[in-house]
């Protein structure tokens, strides 16, 4: 009877033994020696290998780690948290159980404006997840026999970032951006071909439920002489975001509609008119132009805030990488210690709430104050350079000429 060498239990007691040259080794027994080796490694290296377990965060710690990098939108970090924990917890957890209930994949899907933090935290997520992560735009994508990029070339370009590592990708994230780009115009389904969006919609389908998908190694489009790489994407998350211009609309009429009747009046008290994305349901996803398939397969839906002026403020100081840290990391470098005045963050924050560009456009805003500073900064006698409003706005003005002269 063969027994596994290290815990002597024999075949039957086991539910799988694996033969050595001259031993045998239980599941159990491979399970526990895995558990030590990456216990151990972890303490001297991260490890990369492509079963290595990442560190499974409580969902509380997870919006522990986000917080360190994101301002506000509480909603979507806690939703996020509990998402990527199930995820992780199926993928790597519940298997091993080889238990009856399987856990499904919890795809997300973040609806709010452009330069609110959707892609950010994605990728701070992966940050901690130390997983292949990268994103890609949903709008290059259409339908197979179209000139454009095939839906599997998202696969090719996780692989790219995980080196090749199969294994390693796909345990991976991928954003998928401007998802709303793809919606299909108006709520009836079409009947003739709607190139840039029904059709990537479809072809979306299969990557995101999970299912062994043939890859091209170097993406672009699929050709029949072309050698592929099998990829199986039931672990890979799917996050994807979307600005849903408009949205607020399909919201207010559903709101509307579904509180007719006699308690209509008090409940719509309640709704709070200036924020509707906080009531966003798959419905409005669907009502928007996306397909119910696909909102199926994106089962975890939230959403962000537009930032206020406090948040942007905050955005220039707190976070662990904040725009003002970096810059004053920079000069440091040089020996210069930087210190902006807080006039001069509040002229920034007004002159990005000024552009609408949100978070996005602080960074634009800091780029044009900071650029002579920047190249004076190595050879400067100075060491502490104060940044106060009146140089902000001559810097920014300066600028703006400069690109008038450069116009005419
Ligand atoms: P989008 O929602 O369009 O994906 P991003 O996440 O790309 O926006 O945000 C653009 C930049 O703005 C980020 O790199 C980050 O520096 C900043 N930013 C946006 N939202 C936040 C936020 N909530 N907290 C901190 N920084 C933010």
């Amino acid at each position: 009877m063969n027994r596994c060498s290290f815990c002597g239990r024999t075949e039957k007691n086991v539910n799988l033994l694996v033969k050595g040259l001259s031993a045998y080794i239980c599941d159990d027994c491979i399970e526990s020696a895995h558990d030590i080796i990456t216990g151990t490694l972890n303490d001297h290296r991260s490890v990369k290998s492509t079963d290595a377990i990442p560190k499974l965060l409580k969902p509380n710690q997870i919006y522990e780690f986000l917080n360190q990098y994101v301002i506000g939108q509480d909603e979507a970090k806690k939703t996020l948290a509990v998402a990527v924990y199930n995820h992780y917890k199926r993928v790597f957890k519940a298997k091993k159980a080889s238990n009856e209930v399987e856990v499904e994949k919890s795809n997300i899907i973040m609806v709010g404006e452009t330069g609110t933090g959707k892609t950010l935290m994605a990728r701070t997520i992966a940050k901690m997840l130390d997983v292949p992560f990268t994103i890609v735009d949903a709008t290059v994508f259409t339908e197979a026999g179209y000139v454009g990029e095939d839906v599997e070339s998202i696969l090719t370009r996780l692989l790219q970032v995980a080196d090749y590592d199969v294994k390693r990708a796909e345990k991976g994230i991928v954003f998928i951006d401007e998802i709303d780009k793809i919606a299909r115009k108006g709520d009836n389904p079409s009947i003739t071909r709607d190139v840039s969006g029904e059709g990537v919609q479809q072809g979306l389908l299969k990557l995101l439920e999970g299912s062994k998908v043939n890859v091209p190694p170097q993406g672009g489009r699929k050709h029949p002489e072309q050698r592929f790489i099998e990829v199986d994407t039931q672990d890979i998350l799917f996050i994807c975001g979307g600005a849903f211009d408009g949205i607020e609309k399909k919201i207010a009429q559903r709101l509307n509609t579904t509180t007719v009747g006699f308690k209509a009046s008090k409940e719509n008290e309640k709704i709070n008119r200036n924020n509707l994305l906080q009531y966003v349901a798959p419905q409005d996803l669907k009502a928007y132009g996306l397909i119910p398939e696909l909102i199926g397969r994106l089962p975890v839906l939230t959403y962000l805030t537009p930032l206020d002026r406090n948040a942007l403020r905050q955005i220039l100081t707190e976070p662990k990488n904040a725009l003002i840290k970096q810059y004053q990391h920079l000069l440091a470098m040089d020996g210069v210690k930087l210190v902006f005045t807080n006039e001069a963050l509040d002229f920034i924050v007004d002159k990005a709430i000024e552009y609408k560009l949100g978070a996005r456009g602080l960074r634009s805003i800091c780029e044009a104050v900071m650029r002579d500073l920047m190249f004076d900064a190595p050879t400067l006698k100075q060491k502490t350079i104060v940044v106060d409003d009146v140089y902000c706005q001559d810097k920014l003005n300066s600028q703006v000429m400069n690109r008038l002269k450069s116009a005419v």
